[in-house]
């Protein structure tokens, strides 16, 4: 092992970007449960999938066993725009602390749509338009994904249409008029102009929405138009996979300097970049040749693995698409108009379910307010204003260094630091003005929520 002082970035040479993604289930003993059919309960094959899902994702999706995927060469150009990521050393960070923790970030928020979510955007659009299709239609939580496919399907020449959950719609026309300069038409979801739509808004009159909601009504809108293909930004399995660049590139760049990480945190809303970042990582550890302590850090107002369980359920609130065995709180669950928009949905990647049930991953909730004082904090000294999704990584690597602090432990923690705050000024501000509110669901509205599971085992 080199012996190097180690920089404030460390970025690596285009030479040494990963040239395919690694499928972490090829190395799972116990593989996450099927997806099943919503109609028959059967497990979804390749040609039940087919009518939603482009040809080359499903066979992503749905194989277990082959632990690389080649990176097409044009999606590792289009890659090199805005890769490598830096791996951060946060020096400044430890120094304020006063710890003697060492801290990494994977920045992931270097590219206009400002986050990771861009890895997997650039590869869907790709297999998209190769299976020669017109447009693809999605929905968009906090606004990263919208922007993120937005910017793909341009670069491809392909149609994008966008369902974003309304209040985002509403706090953040700015991320809206990035999506249509890229090209997108954006729709408020719940909207009109979809059946699940209208049946929604039937039922929750004023609702400011969820993923849950915006992504029934994608797919609904998929399926009506001719040569179009729904595509999501989280939670499946394809997505983890193209987010395993993250990590990949993180390991590498420890390995360049001789560092070993001791502690790898990152924020979990359906679970891609946080599946992106340890999957290369959990390989070694599943395969015993190493070990690591994995974080994952989701916030109190929706905490699907902390606080859910693990159960087949429905990845949407309209039912259509294929059930899911993870940790949910349950399809039904509609989380308070929370400002951790992108960590806002119901249940958790099925890898990271599986991991998770198995002890391989920890995991922990976090308040609104202790996110935004570590943002704050952060921002004022390592420079970067980060989304508030990725303030939950930082808040949790701040009290882990912190530990480290008290017992006088050298650990090495490496969080990832999935985008910028720009767009979320409005949850800034409220924070800055001493008016944000931390909620946390009930148990009664848990168990409520819980009761609507589909009984199925
Ligand atoms: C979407 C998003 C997340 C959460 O999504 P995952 O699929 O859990 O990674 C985290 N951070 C940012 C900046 C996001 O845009």
């Amino acid at each position: 092992m080199e012996n190097k002082k180690i920089p404030y970035k460390i970025y690596l040479e285009e030479s040494e970007m990963p040239k395919e993604w690694y499928n972490v289930r090829a190395d799972m003993k116990n593989k996450p449960a099927p997806l099943l059919d919503p109609e028959t309960l059967q497990p979804m094959t390749a040609e039940g999938l087919s009518p939603v899902f482009c040809e080359e994702l499903i066979k992503q999706e749905l194989d277990e066993t082959t632990p690389y995927f080649e990176i097409p060469e044009e999606v590792r150009n289009f890659y090199k725009m805005y890769r490598p990521a830096p791996l951060i050393r946060a020096y400044c960070l430890e120094e304020k602390l006063q710890t003697p923790a060492k801290i990494y970030y994977k920045f992931e928020g270097n590219n206009t749509s400002g986050s990771h979510k861009l890895n997997s955007a650039i590869a869907q659009a790709y297999y998209a338009k190769k299976q020669g299709l017109k447009g693809v239609t999605t929905e968009t939580g906090a606004g990263q994904w919208g922007t993120a496919l937005s910017m793909a399907c341009s670069y491809f020449g392909l149609d994008c249409k966008v369902y974003m959950v309304k209040c985002s719609y509403e706090q953040k026309p700015f991320r809206r008029e990035v999506m249509r300069t890229y090209g997108a038409s954006v729709t408020p979801s719940p909207s009109t102009e979809t059946e699940v739509g209208k049946k929604i808004l039937l039922e929750h009159p004023g609702t400011t929405g969820s993923l849950g909601c915006a992504i029934s009504e994608a797919v609904e809108a998929a399926g009506n138009l001719e040569g179009y293909r729904y595509v999501l930004g989280s939670v499946m399995n394809q997505v983890l996979l193209h987010q395993t660049v993250i990590g990949l590139e993180t390991q590498t760049a420890l390995k360049k300097y001789g560092e070993k990480a001791d502690i790898i945190i990152g924020c979990a809303g359906g679970g891609s970049n946080l599946g992106g970042l340890i999957s290369p990582f959990m390989g070694e550890k599943l395969r015993g040749e190493a070990d690591y302590r994995f974080i994952a850090v989701e916030p109190a107002s929706c905490p699907s693995l902390t606080r859910g369980v693990y159960a087949y359920d429905y990845s949407d609130t309209g039912r259509i698409c294929p059930l899911e065995k993870m940790y949910t709180l349950g399809s039904s669950f509609i989380p308070s108009a929370s400002h951790a928009g992108g960590l806002r949905y119901h249940g958790m990647n099925s890898v990271l379910s599986q991991l998770y049930e198995d002890g391989l991953m920890e995991a922990v909730s976090v308040k609104q307010t202790e996110v935004f004082e570590a943002a704050q904090y952060f921002a004022r000294i390592e420079g970067i204003l980060p989304a508030p999704e990725s303030a939950h990584a930082i808040r949790v690597a701040i009290d882990e260094a912190l530990k480290c602090k008290e017992t006088g432990e050298e650990k090495t923690i490496v969080f990832g630091l999935t985008g910028t705050g720009y767009f979320d000024m409005y949850a800034y501000q409220k924070f800055n003005d001493g008016q944000m509110g931390d909620y946390v669901p009930t148990d009664e509205e848990l168990q409520a929520s819980f009761a609507k599971l589909p009984k199925i085992n």
